[in-house]
């Protein structure tokens, strides 16, 4: 049977915000796709940008689905696609309602139908899923070249898909001072191969994509703490245009 939710539901979060009064603080949401139990799958502050804030691709890491709710409730000049995945969101799980790895699912040249690793089954073909559709939408509303997608892991840290000397001075200062300020490493690149992931189709399509892994288990409090440095860092970036 299928659950429908209008407003995806945060089961990890004790507070959740009123998904419905983002209409007060900026353009109404735009539904870019629903998720395979039906879940709206909503994209918020819909205009052409230069960067893309992505929540939520790991549906049980909700520290990252929260951050990005704070975000655009803070600003109205930045899209962001809050909760990819809100069947995973729903159910407590990394993967989508049918238990796919969104991030391993994303049309890239290295594509493999075998998942490397259990914990990320890549699906029955490159971007057969719902929810990799609507991000697919959502990067052709946007138009942006350069993506922040928030997770969280055991350890925070920011992953900068390509190396510092092919991007520009002032994308590394702006990266840098992040990382300063959050006081966690930068890294290039997670060190396992990731086909299907963003980082690939990044690298397919002339994108710069940072990964922002949150502490797992940070407070509310600590992560509203850091809302206004990365918020600085979108800001800035939002006003740079990446080439590769
Ligand atoms: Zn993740």
């Amino acid at each position: 049977m299928t659950r429908i939710h209008t407003f995806p539901p945060m089961p990890l979060l004790a507070d959740p915000p009123a998904w419905n009064e983002v209409h007060a603080v900026g353009l109404p949401p735009r539904e870019v796709g629903r998720s395979y139990l039906g879940n709206s799958i909503n994209l918020y502050h819909a205009m052409r940008a230069n960067i893309l804030v992505l929540g939520g691709v790991h549906g049980d890491e909700s520290e990252g689905i929260f951050l990005a709710q704070l975000l655009l409730r803070h600003q109205s000049e930045v899209p962001v696609l809050p909760c990819l995945n809100p069947d995973g969101a729903m159910l407590r799980q990394r993967w989508n309602g049918r238990n796919v790895d969104l991030n391993r699912n994303l049309p890239t040249p290295d594509w493999k139908a075998e998942a490397l690793n259990p914990r990320y089954p890549p699906g029955s073909e490159p971007g057969s899923e719902p929810e990799t559709a609507a991000f697919l939408h959502a990067m052709d509303v946007v138009n942006p070249s350069m993506v922040l997608s928030l997770h969280s892991y055991g350890d925070s840290f920011l992953e900068v898909e390509r190396p510092p000397d092919s991007l520009p001075d002032t994308i590394n200062i702006l990266a840098d001072e992040m990382v300063r300020a959050l006081k966690i490493e930068r890294k290039n690149s997670v060190g396992y191969p990731t086909p299907g992931a963003l980082g690939s189709f990044a690298w397919a399509n002339g994108l710069l994509v940072f990964t922002l892994e949150l502490k797992r288990g940070a407070s509310h409090n600590e992560i509203f703490d850091i809302l206004p440095i990365v918020w600085r860092f979108i800001a800035r970036a939002n006003g740079e245009r990446f080439s590769a």
